[in-house]
């Protein structure tokens, strides 16, 4: 099992280590919601993914469900029941040691790509601040 949490901590979660898929989403809805440019996701057998704590849902779509902290505002887990019966998608940037899991295999969502998106591999890196 791997464990996440949010920012806070008042929110902690534990997931299986073999999931469905892993993948980049750059959809408008998720880079909205959480206020980034892309978001990873997991997704795993409701069943299988282990909350404590209470998230807020958000209906970010006619089904798509968005729960996140209240208290800090960490987006968490994605449920669609009406697409997705039983399963659950998990923001796996927000596990304790997201390197853990299997690596994403797939940009998903490109249609709605930030166009810089398509080439930020190519940017200079900093340990932490450049000089
Ligand atoms: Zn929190
Ligand atoms: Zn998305």
């Amino acid at each position: 099992m791997l464990k996440g949490q949010c920012h806070c901590g008042a929110i902690h979660y534990e997931m299986p280590t073999e999931v469905l898929h892993h993948s980049l989403c750059h959809c408008t809805d998720c880079r909205r919601h959480a206020g980034a440019p892309m978001v990873a996701w997991a997704m795993v057998p409701a069943e299988q993914l282990h909350v404590t704590g209470q998230p807020a849902i958000y209906h970010s779509s006619e089904h798509g469900r968005r729960h996140f902290c209240a208290a800090c505002g960490t987006g968490l887990f994605y449920v669609n029941e009406e697409m997705l019966p039983g399963m659950i998608d998990i923001q796996t940037a927000t596990l304790d040691d997201p390197a853990l899991l299997q690596p994403p295999t797939a940009h998903i969502q490109v249609a709605d790509r930030i166009a810089w998106m398509r080439e930020v591999h190519t940017l200079p890196s900093f340990e932490r601040y450049p000089a």
